[in-house]
């Protein structure tokens, strides 16, 4: 390092070109000293002197040459480790020997995997919701838009929980959570893999169900409303936990921010029906 340090005045942003310096001082110290001992022997052998002006500066040349490829991994690298910085991504990374430079290739390699990993985890945190594992808006929203590209027909649900202030007043806020929980799980599990869920905020949730029609939609829900109340995973002050649903069509992304609304307005028109059950918005074409 000392030697680094030192001779950095030379070239203070260039290695390389420190490297050659060296390099070029190595090679013509024969020649110098050969014009040095001529001098103090006062005799100049000119056929001697050329000849070895020659091989230095063939040498130099070839070592300059040798060290700039020598030195291309470690550029390489250098570039590399820049891009795993930024966060951008970086192909596969040249493998090197058991030597200095295949140690720096391997670090920049195990860098950029890692680095890489990390960002895909935060990533993915970022889109789910902690207490319940599923995607949350983000997530759902972002997982929405390869899934409305084709024009086909598709529903978006709100669900809401039934009475959930009753579960927190009565039971207190660690069960609210825990019948959160619950139910996520049993969502995603009563849904097709191909549907989307997500908490939408509170003991809200919203659902997608692609290139599926309203009716299909509407037996799906109820088959999963059924069989909750059948399993029963919580209790309110008003008896087992239940959900209320509005469905609408979706055909595309243009037409999302629209077909939740629709599917808001079903919901609460399930909520003033009573509860505990599913109502699809049969307009949700014609309306769009
Ligand atoms: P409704 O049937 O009309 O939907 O009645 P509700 O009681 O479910 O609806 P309301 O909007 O009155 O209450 C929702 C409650 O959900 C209020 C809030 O404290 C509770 N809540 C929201 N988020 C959480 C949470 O993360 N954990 C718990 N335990 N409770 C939550
Ligand atoms: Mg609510
Ligand atoms: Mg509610």
């Amino acid at each position: 390092m000392r030697f680094y340090a030192r001779t950095r005045f030379l070239f203070p942003r260039s290695f390389q070109l420190r490297a050659f310096t060296v390099c070029f001082g190595a090679v013509h110290l024969p020649l110098i000293a050969f014009c040095v001992t001529q001098m103090v022997v006062n005799a100049w052998d000119w056929q001697l002197f050329l000849s070895l002006l020659g091989a230095t500066l063939v040498g130099t040349a070839a070592g300059i040459a040798g060290l700039s490829a020598l030195l291309a991994p470690i550029a390489h690298a250098t570039s590399l480790l820049r891009a795993v910085q930024r966060g951008e991504p970086i192909g596969p990374v040249p493998t090197g020997g058991e030597d200095l430079v295949g140690a720096l290739l391997a670090g920049v390699s195990d860098a950029a995997a890692e680095t890489a990993a990390r960002i895909d985890r935060l990533a993915e945190a970022a889109e789910r919701d902690v207490m319940t594992g599923l995607r949350n808006r983000r997530g759902f929203m972002d997982a929405i838009v390869p899934l409305l590209n084709d024009d086909r027909s598709s529903v978006v649900g709100m669900i809401d929980l039934d009475h959930f202030k009753g579960i927190n007043d009565r039971f207190g806020h660690r069960e609210g959570d825990r019948v959160l929980r619950a139910f996520g799980e049993r969502l995603e599990r009563g849904l097709r893999r191909t549907d989307l869920a997500a908490r939408w905020g509170g003991e809200e949730f919203a659902i997608l169900l692609p290139d599926t029609d309203l009716d299909e939609a509407n037996k799906i829900v109820n088959r999963l409303r059924v069989t909750l109340n059948g399993e029963g995973f919580g209790v309110s002050p008003n008896g087992p936990v239940t959900f209320s649903c509005g469905l609408a069509i979706v055909r595309n992304y243009a037409s999302l921010t629209g077909a939740m609304h629709k599917a808001d307005v079903a919901l609460y028109d399930a909520k003033r029906a009573g509860r505990d059950r599913v109502i699809a918005c049969p307009d949700a074409i014609l309306a769009e």
